[in-house]
């Protein structure tokens, strides 16, 4: 571990600015940063080292994508038939038929795929399911 001494610059990730800059230690106890500056817009934060910034934007891009897709199934589910079907290898569906399946809940079908599948659109993703004969 590095020694850091009171004023050292440091990246860190500023919260205000959304980027990696320039901070300088303003608080340190027991030889490690407590408070960090952003030498951009002047803030201060307390300071982190962990997790990685790269790995943190990663991260919020596939909860970003996770709720748009969340938020994209409720409105199918609001759209759609108001009663499911219970699922069964041998049921039939018709496009925007809501769906009651054991293992991913509620979804709504999308798409019917002949002979004998459907595209069904549960709250974490699409899934194809077997069915009765479609066409
Ligand atoms: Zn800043």
């Amino acid at each position: 571990m590095p020694e850091y001494k009171m004023l050292d610059e440091l990246i860190h990730y500023c919260t205000r600015c959304k980027l990696d800059l320039n901070h300088r230690i303003v608080a340190l106890v027991e030889g490690a940063p407590k408070k960090v500056l952003c030498l951009t817009c002047q803030t201060q934060r307390v300071y982190r080292s962990k997790p990685p910034p790269a790995r943190r934007a990663a991260m919020g891009k596939a909860a970003a994508a996770k709720q748009a897709q969340e938020d994209q199934w409720m409105q199918k589910i609001n759209a759609g038939s108001k009663n499911p079907k219970p699922y069964s290898m041998e049921a039939v569906f018709k496009v925007d038929d809501m769906v009651q399946h054991n293992v991913f809940g509620l979804g709504v079908n999308t798409q019917n795929v002949p002979p004998d599948k459907v595209q069904v659109f549960f709250s974490d993703g699409m899934k194809l399911l077997k069915c009765g004969k479609v066409s």
